[in-house]
């Protein structure tokens, strides 16, 4: 006899695993402590400005792969819209340079070669430097294998590390961000092109995911405990009742790590954590061809980091922003919009309205003794696994990360593995 799964948190990586596994058959019931789904990674509407926001721009690649395999999985490849190549437009607001990096599509960077392509100012040589990164031991950090002095590091390294790991270079795991860089740049511009959600994270991700899933998605379910018989899990006490599982039945907590460590004494998980700043402005910005039909543009020497443009409303997103999580939502608004206003080429004397969100604990911190502390899908009672941004996914805390997580303790299940790897 098959059980059912009851997967606990509806984020992305729960409902990966949820989708999967209704994909196959699979009896799911999803229990969710919040009153919505889509956990980090979803649309809300903002009264004070009147529109809908994303919780943060979440940009991704058409690499990656388990995010296209999830929206296939949910009918929504289609809602995601970017440019027909690799283009990442950016401006350096200390020297007013633009320029936009083009690598080319294939595997052989050729793009290297041609200096109208590399980045102003860089050599073939600094390109070369990332090997550097290939050779790092566990413990070694971004800023400890590449030379911070060299312009490369200021205007491609530190960028993309702070945006895919965030986490500053100086703190930052060598290792992942050599594996980043494989599956981005080293499997050629084709995966390198940038995709965001046409109209909004939970247009593409969630609403899609909710819609298959019909009324197995169960809101205001926190659950408080884990109840344990022997090698199993036999029993999950939410908030106001608790639900005695049947001896088939399997469990897929797939909530935050803090979370998850506080239901399972003894559990090594990450325990730091970086925040992101998202800065929302209400205006209408025209389109700006020099973009190249991307709608973003990276900012270098400012304090914004990636610029946003979207109908109505302007988003920007400084990740690894502890520094900022204390300054006044003010000051930080007026301080952004001045770089907002140089690289989108707009007046800058007085923001529109805006909105600060602060997220302090967005992802774990990318620190090689964290990446430590991921564990595997598996745990030590045969019917539960785990998911999440935070598990051992071998990625940083994003998207592609989540999605896989469900995805694999999905396949596990389907393939009727159990737990207790240790
Ligand atoms: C501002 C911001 C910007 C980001 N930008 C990007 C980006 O550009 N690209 C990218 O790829 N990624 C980005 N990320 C990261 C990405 O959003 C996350 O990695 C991903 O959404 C994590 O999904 P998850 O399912 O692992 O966790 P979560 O989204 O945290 O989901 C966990 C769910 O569990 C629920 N839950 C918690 N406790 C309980 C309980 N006791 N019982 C039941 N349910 C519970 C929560 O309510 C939540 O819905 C960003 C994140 C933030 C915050």
């Amino acid at each position: 006899m098959i059980g059912q799964v009851h997967v606990i948190g509806a984020g992305l990586a729960g409902l990966a695993a949820a989708v999967k596994l209704a994909a196959n058959g699979r009896g799911v019931v999803v229990h969710e402590a919040g009153d919505h789904a889509g956990g980090r990674c979803r649309s809300y509407f903002d009264a004070a400005l009147g529109c809908r926001l994303d919780n943060g721009n979440h940009l991704l690649l058409a690499g990656n792969r388990r995010t296209l395999e999830y929206l296939d999985l949910i009918g929504a490849r289609a809602t995601m819209v970017g440019p027909d190549a690799a283009r990442f437009p950016f401006v350096d607001l200390g020297t007013g340079e633009r320029w936009v990096l083009r690598p080319n599509r294939g595997r052989l960077p050729w793009w290297l070669l041609r200096r109208d392509r590399r980045i102003p100012g860089t050599r073939l040589a600094d390109y070369l430097e990332a090997w550097r990164l290939w050779r790092a031991r566990d413990a070694d950090t971004v800023a400890a294998r590449l030379d911070p002095e060299r312009l490369l590091f200021r205007r491609l390294w530190a960028p993309l590390t702070i945006a895919a790991l965030n986490t500053a270079p100086e703190d930052a795991s060598a290792r992942l961000l050599w594996r980043i860089l494989r599956m981005t740049f080293g499997a050629g511009g084709a995966s390198c092109r940038p995709m965001v959600p046409g109209t909004g994270l939970s247009e593409s991700f969630v609403d899609p995911a909710l819609g298959r899933l019909g009324g197995a998605v169960r809101f205001g379910r926190r659950l408080r405990a884990l109840g344990f018989d022997g090698a199993r899990v036999d029993t999950l006490r939410f908030v106001g009742d608790d639900v005695a599982l049947g001896p088939e039945d399997q469990v897929v907590l797939a909530v935050p790590a803090p979370i998850a460590a506080g239901l399972l004494p003894g559990l090594d998980a990450p325990d730091q954590f970086r925040a992101i700043v998202n800065a929302h402005y209400r205006i209408d910005a025209p389109r700006d061809p020099a973009l190249g039909g991307a709608d973003f543009i990276g900012v270098i020497g400012g304090l914004a980091e990636w610029v946003f443009v979207k109908p109505a409303v302007v988003s920007v997103t400084i990740s690894a922003a502890d520094r900022l999580a204390d300054r006044p939502a003010p000051e930080l608004a007026a301080a952004i919009w001045r770089d907002v206003a140089r690289a989108l080429n707009l007046p800058g004397a007085e923001p529109p309205p805006w909105r600060i969100v602060k997220e302090r604990r967005a992802t774990f911190a990318a620190l090689p003794a964290q990446l430590m502390r991921r564990p595997g899908a598996t745990t030590s009672w045969k019917n539960l696994f785990l998911a999440g941004d935070w598990t051992q996914t071998g990625l940083p805390a994003t998207i592609e990360g989540a999605i896989d997580s469900g995805l694999r303790a999905a396949e596990l299940m389907i393939a009727g593995l159990t737990g207790q790897a240790r």
